[in-house]
């Protein structure tokens, strides 16, 4: 699971692809509430803001 910025979707997916070897669901953080779960604020791979979850 990745949770990065829009720039980094295509890395995020690239790395899912090459870990799990399945396609990732890809949830936007801002459409989406958790309950048990915050989201980190930031990208995994920069300081920008962690929009895109990857799952
Ligand atoms: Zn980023």
């Amino acid at each position: 699971m990745y949770c990065v910025c829009k720039e980094h979707v295509e890395l995020a997916i690239d790395k899912f692809v090459d870990e799990y070897e399945d396609a990732p669901d890809l949830v936007n953080l801002g459409e989406a509430t958790f309950t048990a779960w915050e989201a980190p604020k930031r990208c995994e791979w920069c300081d920008g803001p962690a929009e895109i979850l990857i799952v």
